[in-house]
């Protein structure tokens, strides 16, 4: 049993997120008032709640690849309304909160708010120009080697086999072949790379 930081209710482990602590470690907020809370102050808040898990919860699934990695919020940034106050609010709901320099933490200066593409764009495997994405994609598609592609396009295995899976590119896929692809011409996406192979 636990006792909810806002409710003051003692409730079973299952009654609340395993990432749901608040401003400190020790206390934590039941579902209940984690969801009060978010439609109260906003999808900001829910963006705040998982940037601190990910980064202070070693039993948060993408711990390791942030906090585990040294990814860190700054100090700032512990209070809720201080960040909502840095950042704004989200402008659509396409809008997620995107780090500037991927290898850097939550702070004003390197955090912003992105569409799901510019994101992707800016992550890790997005290093590669989409071209080179393209041709990966297709090698490992017809079964070439791994470690060669990887060397042929001066990469790491890991980018390979992440854009091998479809992981991260998947959604960049389906837009770029939906009839409404055209939408993403702003960012300067080719509309059917795969004609021009
Ligand atoms: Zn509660």
């Amino acid at each position: 049993m636990k006792t909810c930081s806002s409710c003051r209710e003692s409730k079973p482990e299952s009654s609340f997120h395993k990432s749901s602590q608040t401003n400190d470690r020790r206390t934590y907020d039941c579902r209940e008032c984690v969801g009060k809370k978010i439609r109260s102050r906003g999808p900001e808040y829910h963006t705040w709640v998982r940037m601190r898990g990910r980064c202070n919860n070693p039993n948060n699934k993408d711990y390791p690849r942030y906090g585990g990695r040294g990814i860190s919020v700054c100090d700032r940034w512990n209070s809720y309304d201080v960040f909502l106050s840095d950042i704004g609010r989200r402008p659509t709901r396409n809008h997620q909160l995107d780090r500037i320099d991927n290898d850097g933490g939550y702070s004003p200066e390197n955090c912003r708010w992105a569409t799901r593409l510019q994101n992707i764009r800016n992550s890790r495997v997005c290093r590669l120009e989409e071209r080179s994405v393209i041709c990966i994609l297709l090698m490992v598609e017809l079964g070439y080697d791994t470690k060669k592609i990887a060397e042929f396009f001066d990469t790491d295995i890991s980018n390979v086999l992440v854009i091998g899976s479809g992981k991260n590119w998947t959604d960049v896929f389906m837009r770029l072949y939906s009839p409404s692809a055209s939408s993403d011409a702003e960012h300067g996406w080719p509309i059917s790379p795969l004609n021009k192979l």
